[in-house]
This record gives C-alpha cells, structure tokens and sequence, in this order.
C-alpha cells in the first residue's frame, strides 16, 4: 500500500481532531479510524464515519426513550435473541462509512451487493493510478478441477514467474497507452502539444482489470453483516475475501456484542435442510446411515459430513 505524503497528512491531521459530542462514540473503533488498513499489494480499507454501536441495536430493539441499555449480559443476551431469531431491524440503525481502494475485478463482484451507498473515483474526471494488483506466487492456482468456480493446486514456480510477467507486462503496457491517449502529463500539460487527446472517459477502456479504483461505501450493520457472511465464505474469492476479512476486524471493534452472535449464529453456523435433519436424527439414534439410501444428493451429503466432521 502507497500513500503520498500529503495522503498520509490528511490523514493524521484528520486523526487529531476531535469535538465533543452527545452522541454514542466506540474507542476501540475511534482508534481505528482513519487509519487504512492494508489489503493486497495497493489496497486498503479505512473506517470513515460511523453511527451507534451495541447498545444503539438494543435501544432501537426496546423502542427505549432513553439508552435502553439494561445490565451488559441482558443487552448481548438481546443481541443474540435477535440474531438467533433474524430479528434484523434494530442492526439497520447502525452504519458504517469505509474507504476502500480495490481492483476492478474485485469492484465487479462487490457492487453486486446492491443495499449499499457507493460513489467511486471518477475515471471521467481524473486518471487513474499507475497500480495493479499481481498476486502473490502462493495466491497463483491453477483452475480447480472440481469447482468451476474455484482454485486448486498451486502453479509450480516456473510457471507463476511466467504469469507474474505476463500480468505486470500487459497491465504496464496498457496503462501506458492509456496515458499516450490521454497525451496528459503528470502536470496535466499535454505530452505532445500537436494532439488533442483522446477523452478520460473513452481512454479508461483499455486499462486492465487489475487496475486498482477507490470507493466510498456505506452500509447498515445488518446489510454489512448479509455481505460479510457471503464473503467471508470460503467459497468466496480470495481477493475479496481478504477485503471482508479486514472488515470483520473493524465490525469486532465497533460492535463487539453484536459481531459474537453473528460469529456464533451465522459465521461458524450451519444450516441443516429437512432431509440432512432427518439423517442427523437417524445417526443420533445408532443407524447406520449410507449417502445412496440418505435422500441427500452426493455433494449434499459431502457437505453435511463436513459440517459433522465425519468421513464422507
Ligand atoms: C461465492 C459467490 C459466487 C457468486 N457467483 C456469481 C456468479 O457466478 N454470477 C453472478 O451474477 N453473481 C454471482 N454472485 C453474486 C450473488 O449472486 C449476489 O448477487 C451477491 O452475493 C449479492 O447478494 P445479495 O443480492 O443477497 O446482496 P444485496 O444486493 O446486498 O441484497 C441483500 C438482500 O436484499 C434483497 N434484495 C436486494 N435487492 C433486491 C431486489 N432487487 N429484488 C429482490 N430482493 C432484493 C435480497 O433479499 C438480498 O439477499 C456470487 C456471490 C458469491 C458470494
């Protein structure tokens, strides 16, 4: 992750203000705030802004005049009823604001999460770093040959360099039409007085889809939890994933009551559909349960035997 010099005193000097305030503050997400949060090679997410916290969950789901806070094990008692039960309003009246620089591909899958407010840096309007994301050699598998959607065995190491080049050659070459396009400088004075220039917004299209971008996102804590529990999956992409998992650390900050029960009921959770629950009852019971007489498909029955840590 770069940041210029004068990035990185905005952003100090935003971290030492501070104004008194009636409204509830968390210190161990104040402590974050601001900060970026290193993710992939140029990426980061930094907390800008935030609204409630637990007790703003529980105040909202007592419809209180007041707090509405009780003693702290009645109140994460509530949050887990309400977690537990998908009570999920009272987690809509917390919101959170982040920063975040990604690659395009990256952006592609995450603004498929619609229930967010997104205003990205305008490729119209300013040109976009020189930045892409390559992917470290341990992060280079070759296609997964039982997951079309996924990874599998590691590319040996003759082959990652040769992709490494591949990538970094062609996202530089294209990057640098890109700016003969542009024909702009970095002191926005054309490189070559005799052209015009093509438009930024008809230049960007041939940059790669590594190509780092930044964005604004606000989100509610339910929605954000909805994104988090999708891409925090193991079937989920990597490079997402690594974006979620930063995020997880922040919402633990931020809500710590809150991001227990979402761990307990929803991260580390499995749902059983009505068949595996009727296998489960027959295992309880002593019976010796076969995948081919179960009721449960092949992969249904694979998965269910991982979830009860058993051998297929
Ligand atoms: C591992 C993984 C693989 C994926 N693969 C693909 C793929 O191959 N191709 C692809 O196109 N996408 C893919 N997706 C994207 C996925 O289908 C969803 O679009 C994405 O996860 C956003 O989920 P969402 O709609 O629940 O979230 P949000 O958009 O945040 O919506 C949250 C919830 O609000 C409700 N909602 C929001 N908008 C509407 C609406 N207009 N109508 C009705 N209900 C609405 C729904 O209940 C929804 O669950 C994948 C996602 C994951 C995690």
């Amino acid at each position: 992750m770069h940041l210029t010099d004068e990035q990185k005193d905005e952003i100090e000097a935003a971290r030492e203000r501070s104004a008194p305030t009636r409204r509830a503050t968390v210190p161990a997400l104040e402590a974050l705030l601001y900060q970026p949060i290193a993710v992939l090679d140029h990426g980061f997410i930094r907390v800008i802004d935030y609204m409630g916290d637990d007790a703003a969950v529980v105040q909202a789901a007592r419809v209180s005049y007041g707090s509405g806070t009780r003693r702290v094990s009645e109140d994460a008692g509530l949050i887990r009823y309400l977690m537990r039960h998908r009570h999920t309003t009272p987690f809509e009246m917390c919101e959170i604001k982040f920063h975040v620089k990604l690659p395009i591909f990256v952006a592609r899958q995450w603004i498929r999460h619609r229930t967010a407010n997104v205003n990205e840096y305008s490729a119209r309007y300013s040109i976009l770093d020189r930045e892409f994301y390559v992917p470290a050699p341990e992060h280079l598998a070759a296609q997964s040959a039982d997951n079309r959607q996924g990874r599998g065995a590691v590319l040996a190491a003759a082959e990652a360099a040769a992709v490494l080049e591949l990538l970094a050659a062609d996202a530089v070459r294209c990057h640098e039409h890109y700016v003969a396009m542009l024909n702009e400088g970095p002191d926005g004075a054309p490189l070559d007085p005799e052209r015009q220039g093509l438009a930024r917004e008809l230049a960007r299209m041939n940059l790669t889809l590594n190509t780092y971008t930044q964005w604004y996102w606000k989100i509610d804590l339910h929605n954000l939890l909805h994104f988090l529990s999708l891409r925090t999956d193991a079937h989920a992409q990597y490079e997402i994933r690594v974006y979620a998992e930063a995020m997880l650390q922040t919402v633990r900050a931020w809500v710590p009551a809150t991001f227990a029960a979402f761990r307990d009921y929803r991260l580390d959770a499995v749902t059983f559909s009505a068949p595996m629950l009727a296998v489960l009852r027959r295992l309880l019971a002593g019976e010796a349960v076969a995948q081919p007489e179960s009721g449960l498909g092949r992969r249904e029955w694979a998965e269910m035997m991982a979830a009860l840590g058993r051998d297929p």
